[in-house]
C-alpha cells in the first residue's frame, strides 16, 4: 500500500506545470480535478503513485498530473497498469482513458483485468465519442447518433454496456459518476483507490465540441437509490438492465481473492467508514 504522507498535500501539488490542451468546457477537466483532490484526500505519496493511460483525448491526462506517469499505446493501460501493480504493490496505480481506447480496441483487455482482480483502479471517461480523432462514433454511441459524417444515419448497433459487461466479466467494484458532479465524483474515487481489488469507475464525461447534445446531462444524470452498493451480482445485474445508463454511484462492492495471491489483503471496514470525515 502507498505511503500516506503526515501532511496532506493541496491537491494543487498533484497538478503539473503542463496545461491541458482539452477544449474548453470538456468534461475531463473535472475528472482531472477529482483525481488531484482524492489524491490529496488520501494523503497519497505523489513518488508512490503512477497513473496510466492509451491514447486519446482523456488518455493525456498523466501529462497534466505530478505524479508517475505512462502515456502508451492505444488500448493498452490496463495490461501496462496490471504489470506495474504486479511488479510493484507498493504503489497506487490508477489506469485512466476514454470509452474508444478502453471498449474497442482495449476492449479485450477491459474484459480480462475485470477477471483477474489485480488491485487498482480503471477510471474510464466515457463521452461515447472518440473525440481526438474528429468525434467517429465509439462503442458507446447511442445508436440513433447521427452527428458523424461517417455515421449520417445513426450507427443503429446496440450501444456498448461497460458497467453490466464488467460484471459479467468478474468486476467486483463497479461504479458509475459524472464529471458535472464533482462532489460524488472525489468520494468514489476515494472508494475505489481503497477498494482492495480491480476498481472500475465509468465517469460520463461531456465532450463539448462533438457531443453538445451531452450538455443535457445535468439535467438527465441522477443517483441510484442505493442505500448502499450491491453485494449480489444478480441484484446488480437487474439495476444495471433496467437502467437507461445516465443513473450514477457505487453500483456493486464485493470483494474476492486478488490475483496475483500474495498480494491478498484482508479487508478492513465498510466502504461507509472509508470515506468517514470527507470534506470537499
Ligand atoms: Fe474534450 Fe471532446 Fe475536446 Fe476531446 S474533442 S478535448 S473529448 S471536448
Ligand atoms: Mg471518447
Amino acid at each position: 500500500m502507498n505511503d500516506i504522507l503526515s501532511e496532506a498535500l493541496s491537491p494543487k501539488a498533484y497538478k503539473s506545470h503542463i496545461k491541458p490542451i482539452w477544449c474548453p468546457g470538456c468534461g475531463d477537466y473535472a475528472v482531472l480535478s477529482a483525481i488531484t483532490k482524492t489524491l490529496s484526500f488520501l494523503r497519497l505519496a505523489p513518488e508512490k503513485t503512477a497513473i496510466i493511460s492509451g491514447i486519446g483525448c482523456s488518455s493525456r491526462l498523466p501529462a497534466y498530473t505530478d505524479v508517475y506517469g505512462f502515456h502508451g499505446v492505444h488500448g493498452r493501460a490496463l495490461p501496462v497498469a496490471t504489470g506495474l501493480k504486479v511488479a510493484r504493490p507498493d504503489l497506487t496505480v490508477l489506469a485512466v482513458g476514454g470509452d474508444g481506447d478502453g471498449f474497442s480496441i482495449g476492449g479485450n483487455h477491459f474484459l480480462h483485468a475485470c477477471r483477474r482482480n489485480v488491485d487498482f483502479v480503471y477510471i474510464a471517461m466515457d463521452n461515447e465519442v472518440y473525440g481526438m480523432t474528429k468525434g467517429q462514433a465509439s462503442p458507446t454511441t447511442p445508436a440513433t447518433w447521427e452527428h458523424s459524417k461517417l455515421t449520417p444515419h445513426g450507427t443503429q448497433i446496440r450501444p456498448f454496456q461497460p458497467c453490466a459487461i464488467a460484471l459479467a466479466a468478474g468486476a467486483t467494484f463497479i461504479a458509475r459518476g459524472y464529471s458535472g458532479d464533482p462532489g460524488n465524483l472525489v468520494k468514489m474515487l476515494v472508494e475505489a483507490i481503497e477498494y482492495p481489488g480491480f476498481a472500475f469507475v465509468q465517469v460520463l464525461s461531456q465532450c463539448i465540441t462533438f457531443c453538445p447534445e451531452q450538455k443535457q446531462w445535468k439535467h438527465q444524470v441522477r443517483e441510484f437509490d442505493l442505500p448502499e452498493p450491491c453485494s449480489d451480482p444478480v441484484q446488480a445485474a437487474m439495476l444495471l438492465h433496467g437502467d437507461d445508463g445516465l443513473s450514477t454511484g457505487v453500483i456493486y462492492a464485493s470483494p474476492r481473492p486478488l490475483w496475483p495471491p500474495e498480494q491478498q489483503v484482508q479487508q478492513e471496514g465498510s466502504l461507509t467508514s472509508m470515506t468517514e470525515g470527507f470534506v470537499l
